[in-house]
């Protein structure tokens, strides 16, 4: 059975379980998951209607048809033409099925429409049945974040290196030349690459800007994008964080990173299978509140990774999911300490049986650059 087949099984089978009797994929990335197929943020309707006692059926426009790849054993494919209404389409395939997903990131205008169609559904989102298939990757999709995280690593090094200049620079040039050698190292599109020098590394997700780069400064790097290992298949997101110091570091600097190295190594460390997702969290909170700095860590530790750069399961208290193998999540606390100073560290992290793998490998340390 393909990889696309197994999934579809997957999928069928929370269907059953949740009561679902149709699921509507649009936009977002349950569709390239189950389909191979990535539709594009236009107006005209794209959707995939998979009925949990018939056979699956892709609502395409005829324009933006010949872009899929269906496997007839899979699904068969229903080009809409300009002048044809695809929500009456969709709504003669659902037929008299009243329990109905809907992707999350289907426009509002596409669910009103269908809804207009369908009086009388039950609405639900797909996240609730694909959600927890999708947090567990198969070892297609691990080699895919291996391969974009690897990729990502490269650039990592280049800074700890001091290749890429700092000092000087402003941090929106800086971030420019993050995302190029991203693009460089094989990433199809750059998501974002944060650069916060000095007091803007005390925010965590500051959007780099003209501040110029001094001497003697932390700057936290922040940067991911989406890699495809083959031209035609959607691409897996990398998402890694290094914090680098412009010159010697204080005592300050050292001893707060020093806190942060420990807590995200034993975060890590406690990413064993079967461990909730919550106790990874609290792995990495404990030592930084020992060390005084809890009222600093001021977001989650981490977030699922795959097709989409935030996906389940996200390591958060209250998220008591067990780790499966499979899982691929970050693990990336930070101290910020406001106005003055702050520093991240994080690597993507997959659960296997034998522990946990990270996939980034680019040194810990707080490295010291020009
Ligand atoms: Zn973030
Ligand atoms: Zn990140
Ligand atoms: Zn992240």
């Amino acid at each position: 059975m393909s990889a696309l087949a197994a999934r579809m099984t997957r999928v069928r089978s929370a269907m059953t379980a949740h009561g679902v009797d149709a699921l509507l994929l649009s936009l977002g990335a349950d569709l390239p998951w189950l389909t191979g197929y990535e539709a594009m943020p236009l107006e005209r309707l794209t959707m995939f209607v998979l009925p949990a006692d018939g056979d699956a059926t892709m609502v395409v426009p005829r324009l933006e048809a010949p872009r899929v790849h269906d496997d007839p054993s899979v699904f068969s494919v229903r080009a809409w033409e300009e002048t044809e209404d695809p929500y009456r389409i969709v709504a003669g395939l659902v037929g008299r099925r009243r329990s109905l997903a809907v992707s999350d990131r289907a426009w509002a205008g596409a669910l009103l429409r269908l809804q207009a169609e369908l009086p009388g559904a039950h609405w639900q989102v797909a996240s609730v049945l694909t959600g927890p298939i999708r947090a567990v990757k198969d070892e297609d999709e691990v080699a895919c974040l291996r391969a974009a995280s690897s990729a990502a690593d490269r650039v990592a090094v280049q800074l700890q290196a001091g290749e890429i200049p700092l000092v000087g620079r402003t941090e929106a040039e800086v971030s420019r030349d993050i995302s190029d050698r991203l693009r460089a190292e094989g990433h199809r599109r750059v998501n974002f690459a944060i650069v916060g020098s000095g007091p803007n590394s005390a925010s965590p997700h500051h959007e780099p800007g003209g501040r110029v780069i001094g001497p003697g400064e932390m700057v936290v790097c922040d940067f991911g994008g989406v890699l495809a290992i083959e031209e035609d298949a959607p691409g897996y997101c990398s998402d890694i964080t290094r914090t680098v110091v412009t010159g010697e570091p204080t005592a300050e600097m050292k001893e707060l990173y020093d806190v942060l190295e420990d807590a995200q190594a034993r975060a890590v460390a406690a990413a064993t299978t079967g461990t909730a997702c919550e106790e990874v969290d609290a792995a990495a909170r404990l030592p930084i509140a020992d060390a005084g700095y809890g009222a600093y860590f001021i977001h989650r530790t981490g977030h699922g990774i795959g097709l989409e750069e935030h996906e389940d399961p996200y390591v958060v208290a209250g998220n008591r999911t067990p780790l499966r193998p499979g899982h691929a999540f970050s693990v990336e606390p930070g101290i910020y300490l406001p106005g003055r100073f702050g520093a991240r560290l994080e690597d993507i992290v997959v659960a296997t049986p034998s522990g946990p793998e990270s996939l980034n490998r680019a040194d810990h340390g707080l490295a010291v650059v020009a």
